[in-house]
C-alpha cells in the first residue's frame, strides 16, 4: 500500500497485520522491563520533591511521541519522567510480528528513554487486543501509585485505534481510583488525584482537542528528533502499514529516508506551535509566544486534579 511520505510519520505508531511467529503472551501481564537502564530512575522515583511525570501509549512509540520534548525538558530539570506502552507492539510491522518483533520494538523504547533520560516500561499484552477490563484497570492503576505520579499522560479516548481508545479508557478509569484506600489494597493509594492530561490529536467527533497548555520545545527538538527516530521499525519501515521498499536497502536511500522522516515528525511539532500559539501566548505572554516553532499541546481531563493558572507553572517549570 502506497502512502505519502508525509503521513507515514504520523500513522506509523500502530499495529495492524498478520500474526506470526512465537507468542509471548503471559496471564497476568508481565513487565517485559522495568527500566530502560540501571542507571536511569527506579519504578518508585526518590521522594525529592520533584514532579513525577508517567505517560500511558498503547504501542511501544505512543508514549514516546506525545512525551516526546516535554518530557525531555522535565527529564533534564531533575523531575522524573516514565513512559508506559500498555502493549507490546507485537503485531506492529507489515513483515514480522511476534515475540521477535515485540523483542526489538522493546530495544527500541528503551533506546529513546536513555536518549531522553526516561524510565520505560511495556506490558506484555497483545498488540490489538487491549481491553478495559477490571484487571487491566488494576495494573494501571497500580503503575500510576508506584510512580507516585504528580502528572499522568494518555491520548483522549476517541481515536482510530481500538488500543489507542481502550488504553485511554484504563487511564480515565484510573483516575480518583488511585486515591481509593480499599481498592487494589497492595500498593498504596495517592493521596492526591494527580493532573490527567490528554496528549493532542486532530479527531473531531465527538470534540475536538483543546489546548488548555501548550509548552515550547525549540531548545530540544533536535535532542527528541534523534531519539524518536531510534525506532526504525514504525518511523522509517512504515510499522503496520509499511510496505518493502520503504526504507531502502542502500546507504544512500537510507539516509534519504532518515531525512524525510526527520522533517515530517518536525513538522508535526512545528503544527503544534502554530495550532496552540493562544495556548503558548497563556504560558509565555504573546511577544516570546510568537517565536515558538515547536510545541506540545495538552488538554486538562476533568476527572484528574484541576489546578489553577499559578499550579500549572509549577508543574511545567520552563
Ligand atoms: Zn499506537
Amino acid at each position: 500500500m502506497k502512502k505519502n511520505v508525509g503521513t507515514i510519520a504520523l500513522l506509523a505508531a500502530c499495529g495492524l497485520g498478520v500474526a506470526i511467529g512465537t507468542t509471548i503472551r503471559q496471564w497476568p501481564p508481565q513487565i517485559l522491563q522495568a527500566k530502560a537502564s540501571p542507571a536511569m530512575a527506579p519504578q518508585a522515583p526518590p521522594n525529592d520533591g520533584k514532579l513525577n511525570i508517567i505517560v500511558f501509549g498503547a504501542h511501544p512509540d505512543d508514549a514516546e511521541y506525545r512525551g516526546a520534548g516535554v518530557a525531555m525538558k522535565w527529564a533534564k530539570a531533575g523531575h522524573h519522567v516514565k513512559f508506559v506502552s500498555a502493549t507490546n507492539g507485537d503485531i506492529g510491522h507489515w513483515q514480522s510480528a511476534g515475540g521477535p518483533l515485540a523483542q526489538r520494538r522493546l530495544q527500541e523504547v528503551q533506546e529513546v528513554a536513555r536518549r531522553m533520560g526516561v524510565t520505560v516500561e511495556v506490558l506484555d499484552i497483545h498488540d490489538g487486543e487491549i481491553m478495559p477490563t477490571l484487571e487491566n484497570r488494576k495494573i494501571i492503576t497500580k503503575l500510576i501509585r508506584q510512580w507516585n505520579a504528580d502528572i499522568v499522560i494518555a491520548n483522549r479516548p476517541n481515536d482510530y485505534h481500538p488500543d489507542h481508545r481502550y488504553t485511554s479508557i484504563l487511564v480515565q478509569d484510573s483516575a480518583f481510583m488511585v486515591t481509593v484506600p480499599f481498592f487494589v489494597q497492595d500498593v498504596a493509594p495517592l493521596k492526591k488525584n494527580p493532573l490527567f492530561l490528554y496528549a493532542s490529536d486532530g479527531f473531531q467527533r465527538p470534540n475536538p482537542f483543546r489546548a488548555d497548555i501548550a509548552v515550547g520545545i525549540d531548545e530540544v527538538m533536535e535532542p527528541t528528533l534523534d531519539a524518536l527516530l531510534v525506532m526504525e521499525s514504525q518511523i522509517h519501515e512504515g510499522g503496520a502499514n509499511g510496505y518493502a521498499g520503504l526504507m531502502p536497502d542502500d546507504a544512500a536511500g537510507k539516509q534519504r529516508r532518515r531525512d524525510e522522516v526527520r522533517k515530517s515528525l518536525a513538522r508535526r511539532y512545528a503544527a503544534g506551535a502554530n495550532q496552540y500559539r493562544d495556548a503558548l501566548a497563556k504560558f509565555y505572554g504573546p511577544e516570546k509566544a510568537k517565536s515558538i516553532k515547536y510545541a506540545q499541546g495538552f488538554e486538562i481531563c476533568e476527572y484528574g486534579r484541576r489546578p489553577n493558572q499559578a499550579e500549572l507553572k509549577q508543574m511545567f517549570p520552563f
